[in-house]
């Protein structure tokens, strides 16, 4: 009994020594076969609000990952894993697929939405074939190119501004939009930012947390969206929680909010039913 008892201790002291890069291991082996038998993952979308008609001016599609030995995973855990194996690329083209095929069941359920957004990871940008790739999908699927806005980050443009403004004038060419995400952490360059072809910044959840009136946060929100403004490009305050928050954010002139504050991320069902029931709401 002792002795299975030592044992027991010793293996649980193994456990506790897994190592990071051996828990990354075991996540790297899971996603590739998950990715292999295209199993386990799975959409959901949070819609993306007008601040001032409080329509639903769009939905961004969000991976999730519900694995069959590790259990759910969120993107923080596994989507940088993705990226430095590069099994984003393939992983990122299913998601793309799969936001359009949803795309088009709203469609047939009435339900028009004025544009998806789907994130791009840098690895996936830096892939030359990925606008054909996009491309070939949409013909595939029907859906048009002008409903798709791409997400993203300040932090992957300016690793390479200047092949990241090529690139995304391409994307442009073809009618999608683009979408500056988690703007307001990287040091961007302003210069890269006059000639950047976007349409969008969304400015990150980490100034609208503890945003309130007069305080820091309140400056740096206000001045992104002037500037945002003058650029000629829209405004999105990601993360808005509150009440206090939207009102605020209204009050400085920001275009549009996402957040749990109207909705979480819902799997395309539950993302029907709050279309629907919102609309409803704004009809009456
Ligand atoms: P992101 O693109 O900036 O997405 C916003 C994240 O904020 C999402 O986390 C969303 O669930 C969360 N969020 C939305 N509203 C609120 C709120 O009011 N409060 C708080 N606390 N959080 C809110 P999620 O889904 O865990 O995704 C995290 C990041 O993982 C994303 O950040 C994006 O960079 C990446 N990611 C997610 N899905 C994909 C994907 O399909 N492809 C790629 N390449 N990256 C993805
Ligand atoms: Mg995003
Ligand atoms: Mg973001
Ligand atoms: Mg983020």
């Amino acid at each position: 009994e002792a002795k299975i008892q030592g044992r027991n201790r010793y293996l649980l002291f193994q456990q506790n020594l897994l190592s990071l890069s051996q828990a990354r291991l075991r996540i790297e082996n899971s996603l590739r076969r998950a990715i292999n038998e295209q199993k386990g993952f799975y959409l959901e979308y949070q819609p993306k609000i007008n601040i001032q008609t409080e329509q639903i001016c769009g939905v961004e599609a969000l991976v999730r990952w519900q694995d069959k030995e590790l259990g759910s995973l969120s993107p923080a855990d596994f989507i940088p894993i993705a990226e430095h194996t590069g099994l984003i690329v393939p992983l990122g083209y299913w998601i793309f697929e799969q936001a359009l095929i949803d795309l088009k069941t709203l469609q047939l359920k009435g339900i028009d939405l004025h544009s998806m957004s789907i994130n791009l990871s840098a690895r996936q940008f830096e892939e030359p074939s990925l606008l054909d790739h996009l491309l070939a999908l949409l013909h595939r699927t029907g859906v048009k190119a002008e409903k798709i806005d791409l997400e993203l980050t300040e932090s992957a443009v300016m690793r390479s501004p200047q092949e990241a403004i090529q690139t995304l004038s391409r994307f442009q060419q073809e009618r999608m939009t683009v979408s500056i995400d988690d703007f307001g952490i990287a040091y961007s360059s302003l210069s890269y930012l006059k000639s950047l072809p976007a349409s969008r910044l969304k400015i990150d959840q980490s100034f609208i947390r503890e945003l309130e009136d007069g305080n820091d946060d309140y400056a740096i929100t206000a001045s992104i969206i002037e500037m945002g403004h003058n650029l000629g490009l829209k405004v999105l305050a990601e993360g808005v929680e509150t009440q206090a928050q939207c009102a605020l954010l209204k009050k400085i002139g920001c275009d549009e909010i996402q957040g749990f504050y109207y909705s979480r991320p819902l799997p395309l069902e539950k993302l029907i039913e709050f279309i629907q029931q919102h609309n409803d709401g704004l009809n009456q």
